[in-house]
């Protein structure tokens, strides 16, 4: 029983930015009880796991690292075990039968609740008058939305995390100017398909703009997007706002219709294309997820990958050799032989090794806006790595002239 006492807590974190977020949220309501972050499990009364799904291999990595807690737990009985997020949410009470030590269970579909969960367990103190801020980092990463109204048929998320639900716009602007409050300098908004963002009549656009306006906020960025919600007016609400970054990662996943089709990812490839040409004409850097070998995939569709490939010039493009993931529709769907996944992989990857080095070349001479992380390195706008010659405060920003490029990172003038 933590009750009274100094309560440290352990985090462990598995998979995207969102789950990161998710996890500074649920200390914030353990902080509110007097709770303290350590990073060494020995001293820790508490752990934290908070869980990620979308992979066999990260749900399997949460639930032995649980496994392994239970020495821990048998040294000093008191302690707390907490396991939240989408392996939590998937494997449900099955688990609590599975490691009887475990204390709470928090699924993905519960984040907002926890504040209920950590009541209920009785094992922590009632919350004090204020959320602390987390603790001060340049970029503040803010959860607009939840869950995802799509069903790509390799993805687990929907049936994870469910259809979507829009955080209301004035806890998402409090919780922005929590983060400044703290120290960012750039807010990072986060969603499944966090462009999908609508509340009453406040749109995602609108929601950027109002976001920049926050004092203290510099810069904001926003992941991860899907294609469809790139419409005209998105891009005329925003393309005069200097404070919304130039850099989307946006999925393709494959290059060929069909095969979307077949992913039901919603968009053709002339459609994506047409998006990334308005991305482009608003000064929008790119960079992609690209899945090879779906199930369906014909080496003619593989073909249509790599010619995507070439006239979208990605800044970035990470590149996964299809899995199946257990539970969604394309796991039923019979496999492409595993040397032809690999073949089509080093391909794809061969493709794409040159791109960023070409991205920042192209960046000779240009001016950019560098948001500095040390005194001497930041980051653009177009999310470019750049180093200064001079040494400016962490935070500051920083407009500068690109003198050359080696590899991933820009030199500048001053
Ligand atoms: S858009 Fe598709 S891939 Fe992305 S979370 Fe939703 S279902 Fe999964």
């Amino acid at each position: 029983m933590l009750l009274g006492g100094m309560n440290k807590v352990f985090i462990q974190t598995y998979g995207c930015q969102m789950n990161v977020a998710d996890s500074e949220e649920m200390f914030a309501h353990l902080a509110a009880r007097g709770a303290v972050l350590t990073d060494k499990l020995d001293e820790a009364d508490t752990v934290l796991i908070n869980t990620c799904t979308v992979r066999d291999h990260a749900e399997h990595r949460a639930v032995s690292f649980l496994g392994r807690l239970s020495a821990w737990k048998k040294e000093k009985p008191g302690r707390v075990i907490i396991f939240a997020g989408c392996a939590a949410q998937r494997l449900g009470k099955a688990l609590q039968k599975k490691y009887p030590f475990l204390d709470i269970l928090s699924g993905a579909k519960d984040i907002e609740l926890f504040s209920e969960t950590l009541d209920k367990s009785g094992l922590f103190g009632m919350p004090g008058e204020s959320i602390q801020p987390s603790t001060p980092n340049l970029t503040g990463y803010v959860t607009i939305m939840r869950g995802c109204n799509f069903a790509c048929s390799y993805c687990i998320v929907p049936s994870v995390r469910g259809p979507i639900k829009c955080l209301p716009v004035e806890d998402i602007l409090r919780d922005v100017a929590r983060k400044t409050a703290a120290g960012a300098k750039e807010i990072m908004l986060l969603g499944q398909t966090v462009n999908a963002y609508q509340e009453g009549t406040v749109s995602f656009a609108d929601l950027l703009n109002r976001v920049s306006e926050v004092p203290g906020v510099e810069r904001v960025r926003f992941t991860s997007p899907h294609p469809i919600f790139f419409t005209p007016e998105f891009l005329n609400a925003v393309k005069d706002n200097p404070k919304i970054a130039r850099h989307v990662h946006l999925p393709v996943q494959s290059g060929s219709s069909k095969v979307l089709q077949e992913m039901k990812r919603g968009y053709t490839r002339e459609v994506f294309l047409e998006k990334i040409q308005a991305l482009k004409s608003c000064g929008f850097n790119i960079s992609t997820d690209i899945i090879v070998g779906f199930p369906t995939e014909t080496e003619a569709d593989f073909q249509q990958t790599l010619t995507l490939v070439d006239k979208v010039q990605f800044f970035i493009a990470y590149c996964y050799k299809y899995s199946p993931r257990q539970g969604t529709p394309a796991a039923q769907m019979e496999l492409l032989a595993e040397n032809i996944l690999e073949e089509r992989l080093d391909i794809l990857l061969n493709k794409v090794r040159g791109l960023s080095e070409a991205a920042y070349q192209s960046q000779i001479g240009s001016v950019q806006e560098v948001l500095m992380e040390t005194e001497t390195k930041g980051r653009s706008s177009e999310n470019f790595w750049v180093k200064t010659k001079n040494t400016y405060p962490t935070g500051s920003l920083v407009r500068t002239k690109i003198e050359r490029a080696e590899g991933t990172l820009l030199f500048a003038r001053d």
